[in-house]
């Protein structure tokens, strides 16, 4: 089981983040957010493989690159494309679809699955090639925070974010706890190794069944809660475009929810100096960002979503700067200042 992870785009450019999480049966890919460009460091069929296109919010930096993402993906014929976004997102997308001409669209496959997050509720609408891309919607359903999709390897998470006048989604994916063979115990035991430890390590035998092991019959059960060791999968985080103060309820309840996440990938507008410009624009400035990662105690700190409005050597002090709250904090480029 792994996370692999890549931060698209470019220092002062728009930026997304590709996620493949690795289960050792299956793969699976998820991007958030598709601004302008930032499809140029995936293959086609990187592209083409992405299950779930999470949104944070539909500024024009976070969608300019969808169509590249659509034309690739819009007549999908083995699985269909999940598209998820704060309220509104059934909205945009259908206008989205509706962008294009649809004449010769009759019998193709395709099938978008597009959800938006509210407070408490999860809306639904269905749009098929075949039906040029006609919305069905569907009722919602009540929604408790945070967990919006779960399969048997991992869970995604999401969380409404204040930016300005709008929400923001931060989005996490959080592996299953891992289950493994002590083997202090299993020396401590006293058996050999062998075929049995398979039972016991996965989970298709019920705890009440047996196992032969050194001649006897044991309950897996048994064995599993004196062999098994857990210890939590990883985790990364998306926050962008987002703006939490301090001392709020809000700024506390990020931090529980961010609480031991492995990596946080986050926002990083402004200086510390640039204050009253990330309060007018609802952005983050580096002594805070680097403020959230130690207060949640986050592996490591990725930042993304610096302003164009800084030189190579100002992005190197950003880092400097939440590297001076956060020592684990690093940028997802490779930065010389003699651009
Ligand atoms: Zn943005
Ligand atoms: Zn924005």
């Amino acid at each position: 089981m792994s996370i692999e992870w890549q931060v698209l785009g470019r220092a002062g450019a728009d930026n997304a983040l590709h996620v493949v999480v690795d289960s050792g049966q299956s793969r699976e890919s998820l991007l958030f957010d598709c601004g302008e460009r930032c499809l140029d460091g995936l293959r086609a069929s990187e592209i083409q493989a992405v299950a779930h296109l999470c949104f944070s919010h539909f500024h024009m930096d976070h969608v300019a690159g969808f169509d590249g993402f659509f034309r690739l993906n819009y007549n999908r014929p083995d699985f269909p494309v999940g598209v998820w976004g704060p309220p509104g997102t059934v909205k945009v997308m259908e206008h989205r679809f509706q962008g294009f001409v649809w004449n010769l669209h009759t019998g193709q496959p395709g099938e978008w699955v597009v959800r938006e997050i509210g407070r408490e509720t999860i809306g639904t609408a269905r749009f098929y090639v075949d039906e040029a891309f006609a919305a069905q919607g569907q009722p919602g359903r009540p929604w408790h925070p945070p967990v919006v999709h779960r399969t048997e390897g991992w869970r995604l998470e999401a969380r409404l974010l204040p930016h300005g006048s709008i929400a923001s989604v931060a989005w996490r994916v959080v592996e299953a706890p891992k289950r493994n063979i002590d083997p202090n115990a299993l020396r401590k035991l006293g058996h050999l190794p062998g075929p049995w430890l398979k039972d016991v390590a996965d989970g298709d035998k019920a705890d009440g069944e047996p196992v032969e092991v050194g001649g006897r019959k044991v309950p897996v059960g048994e064995l599993r809660r004196e062999l098994l060791v857990t210890t939590p999968g990883e985790s990364i985080t998306w926050l962008t475009d987002f703006r939490v103060e301090p001392g709020t309820a809000e700024w506390d309840g990020l931090i529980s929810w961010l609480a031991g996440t492995t990596t946080l990938v986050c926002e990083c507008q402004y200086r510390a100096a640039d204050k009253a410009l990330a309060e007018k624009n609802a952005h983050m400035t580096t002594d805070l960002v680097g403020r959230l990662a130690a207060e949640a105690g986050v592996g490591r700190l990725v930042l993304q979503h610096l302003s164009r409005r800084y030189s190579v050597a100002e992005w190197l002090a950003m880092r400097d700067e939440a590297k001076a709250v956060f020592p684990r904090t690093e940028l997802p480029w490779e930065l010389r200042e003699d651009r």
